[in-house]
This record gives structure tokens, C-alpha cells and sequence, in this order.
């Protein structure tokens, strides 16, 4: 008998401890987690420089109010600006209400700037940007937000398709109330799929045409995920904000919003608040982890080790033609999808003891951890030969 409420079909596994790759059940099995948390655990299970900071900062402060100066949160936020397009930074807690506020500092901005019915925000139809009413009809997936009715407005819908162009009928979905067009970088959830650079480029050209903001979700992309510090960069496009959350903690609650500076315009005291958001023991969390991440060496070893998991992930897709449709995505957010549902797919990973996640349109999601080993690498192409033989 669970107390907990239902709303998730769990596996019917629990584990004991972690280390790096490696997750150990209660069972005592050890699995290969290339789950990480989805994207959360950058740096593996714990890692023995957070475990070391998270241990530190335990014994001097955990929590104080935002009413105070919190200077392990204006060390991160001056990290991030520094990496990244951003001017300014405002922690939360979570990928939902990174993305809520998001929405927000682009009301807020036309609202500052007098036009206050600028604000509408028009989104991809069936991306992910969490879970909260206004994320889930931002999605505007009938699956997330069946029976969550009323429908929050204020959210226009565009479609991204597999095929050009990408966006049909974009210029006409922009109304003079639009305010931002909110895409993620990488739709995860939705099965894995980059906008290519070129769209993005369009993306940003009409926003600048049409004199909207850009909204680019890396929650699950961002934070070195995709081999650059941010999917976006590959394109060499700017947003005007963009919303993070999972990679940053390590698998510390923290999620943000990095805006640049006409849009933090906006955003006087008291327009926003969070009584967690960037509280110094995550905020340290987040220091210790943006150190490893963001460097140059460390993008580059991401690089490597993805550039060799696709390159095998291809071979197993030459072998397998019947059964791997396509391998996609970028960095260490790699999607297998496959001809059929991936459920039994993934039953049969798992029973090998690897780990992996589903999206949508049979993808079978793989998410390593961003220090992976290559020999590690090596195990999970085996299992998946494995799992492919025994399917044939
Ligand atoms: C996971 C995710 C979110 C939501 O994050 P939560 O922490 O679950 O609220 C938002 N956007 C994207 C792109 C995500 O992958």
C-alpha cells in the first residue's frame, strides 16, 4: 500500500545509493543510469566536489529570505552572464517556474514600456515546459491538460514540423498582441529534435522584424547538455530570455531565468518574488557545478564523448535497420527512436541494467551523465545490441 497519490506509473525499482554512472538498487543490482534524474545529475551521482560543498555549506547557512543580500546567489549570477547572453538573473526552484517567469518578465517588459496588451506568447504545439496551469497550456498538449480546464489564456499555438518548411504559416500566427515566441531549443519531451540553426536564425530575425521577444526554454538542454553551454549558441543567435533549471543543481531544486537587459527593464521590486528561489546552500550547489561545466575542457570532453555515441548509435542503426528508425538529437541529450512503442524496448534496457527514458514518437531518451566514461559509453551500445538482437 503507497500513499503516494498515483499520478506516476513508477517502476517497480528503488535504489540505495549512486556513484557517478552507476546507480546500486535496493536489490542489490547495479544499473548504468543513463536517466540521470532526466538531465538532472550533470556531474553523475555524488560527485565528491558536491558532495564536499553541499557537506561545507550545511554547517554555515541554508535558507535566508531575499529581503537580504545573498552573495553565493551574485557569484552564480555573474557566472552566468558572464558565459552567456544574459545581464541579469532571477533564481527559482524548478523548470516550470523558470519557464512561468519567464512568461512573465515578457509581459512585464511591454507592460513597462506601455503597451500592455502585447502578451500573448505563442509556443510550439506539444513542446514541454512543465507542469504548472500556465506551462501546461503553454505546451498546449491535450494529454497534459485534459480536465486542468479553465484554459489559461493568452498562449497562441505554431506548429514545428519534421519537414520544410519547419514553421508553415509562421508570419500569419503573429498577432499585434503577440509578445514572444517561446520555443525549446531542443524539443526533449516532445522526441529529441533540435530546431535546426537556420530555424532558429528565422526565429530571431522575425522577432526582431516584428519587434517580439525570443524565448528559448534550455531547461533541459542548457547548462552544457547539448555540448555548448546552450543549444542556442550553436546557431549564433541571442534570445531575449531564456529559463534553466535541471542540469544546474546537479540534482539540487534550482531552476532560473537569464534575460538580457532591455526585457529586465521591466522587472522593478516587488514585480516578482520566491521565498526559496536562490537561497545560499543552492546557490553554492549551483556555484560548485557552473565551475565544472561551463569550461572550455570540459564542453570539449562532451563533444567527444557524443560525437562517439552517435557515431556507434549509427552503426547499431545500420544493423538494425528494422528496428532503429533514427538516431537524434545533440551532445548527451540523444534520442533513439525507434519503428514501434519503445516500452517493451526500454523493459528489456532496463532488465540489462541500463537505464534510459522515454519521449515522444518512440524515442527512447538517453541521458548520461555529462563526465561519462567512454567504456561506459561501451556498456550501453552493448545492451543496446543486445536488446536489438534479442528484438530481430
Ligand atoms: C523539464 C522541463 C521543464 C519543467 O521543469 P520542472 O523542473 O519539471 O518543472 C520545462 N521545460 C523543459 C524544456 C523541460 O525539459
Amino acid at each position: 500500500m503507497s500513499y503516494l497519490a498515483k499520478n506516476y506509473n513508477r517502476k517497480k525499482i528503488s535504489f540505495k545509493y549512486g556513484k557517478g554512472s552507476y546507480l546500486f538498487s535496493n536489490d542489490k543490482k547495479k544499473y548504468l543510469d543513463f536517466v540521470q534524474g532526466i538531465a538532472v545529475n550533470s556531474l553523475g551521482h555524488a560527485h565528491p566536489k558536491l558532495v564536499k560543498t553541499i557537506r561545507d555549506q550545511s554547517k554555515k547557512l541554508w535558507h535566508v529570505s531575499n529581503a537580504f543580500q545573498i552573495p553565493e546567489g551574485e557569484k552564480l549570477a555573474k557566472k552566468l552572464c558572464q558565459k552567456t547572453f544574459a545581464d541579469y538573473v532571477m533564481f527559482q526552484n524548478s523548470g516550470a517556474e523558470a519557464t512561468e517567469a519567464a512568461i512573465k518578465v515578457a509581459r512585464r517588459y511591454f507592460y513597462s514600456i506601455g503597451k500592455p496588451n502585447k502578451n500573448r506568447i505563442l509556443c510550439i504545439k506539444n513542446s514541454f515546459h512543465g507542469r504548472t496551469l500556465a506551462a501546461i497550456f503553454a505546451s498546449g498538449s491535450k494529454k497534459m491538460i485534459e480536465g486542468f480546464g479553465p484554459k489559461v489564456p493568452g498562449f497562441d499555438h505554431i506548429e514545428f514540423k519534421n519537414s520544410k518548411p519547419r514553421f508553415p504559416n509562421l508570419r500569419n500566427k503573429i498577432k499585434k498582441n503577440t509578445a514572444a515566441i517561446m520555443v525549446e531549443t531542443i524539443l526533449g519531451e516532445g522526441g529529441v529534435k533540435p530546431i535546426p540553426n537556420t530555424c532558429l536564425k528565422y526565429l530571431r530575425k522575425i522577432c526582431n522584424e516584428k519587434k517580439i521577444l525570443l524565448i528559448c526554454d534550455e531547461v533541459q538542454s542548457g547548462i552544457s547538455r547539448s555540448g555548448d553551454f546552450f543549444a542556442f549558441e550553436q546557431s549564433q543567435i541571442k534570445p531575449d530570455i531564456t529559463p534553466i533549471a535541471k542540469g544546474i543543481g546537479g540534482g539540487f531544486p534550482i531552476g532560473a531565468v537569464l534575460m538580457n537587459k532591455k526585457v529586465a527593464a521591466g522587472m522593478t521590486p516587488g514585480t516578482h518574488g520566491s521565498t526559496f528561489g536562490g537561497n545560499p546552500l543552492a546557490m553554492t550547489v549551483g556555484n560548485a557545478v557552473m565551475d565544472i561545466v561551463s569550461s572550455k575542457k570540459f564542453l570539449n570532453n562532451i563533444k567527444k564523448s557524443s560525437k562517439y555515441f552517435f557515431l556507434k548509435l549509427n552503426k547499431l542503426k545500420e544493423k538494425y535497420p528494422n528496428i532503429i528508425k533514427e538516431i537524434r538529437g545533440r551532445g548527451l541529450l540523444i534520442g533513439v527512436q525507434l519503428y514501434t512503442d519503445q516500452t517493451k524496448f526500454i523493459k528489456k534496457l532496463m532488465d540489462n541494467r541500463l537505464l534510459t527514458i522515454r519521449a515522444a514518437e518512440n524515442v527512447v531518451r538517453i541521458l548520461p551523465p555529462l563526465n561519462v566514461k567512454i567504456q561506459e559509453i561501451n556498456k550501453a551500445l552493448e545492451i543496446i545490441d543486445k536488446v536489438c538482437s534479442e528484438l530481430k
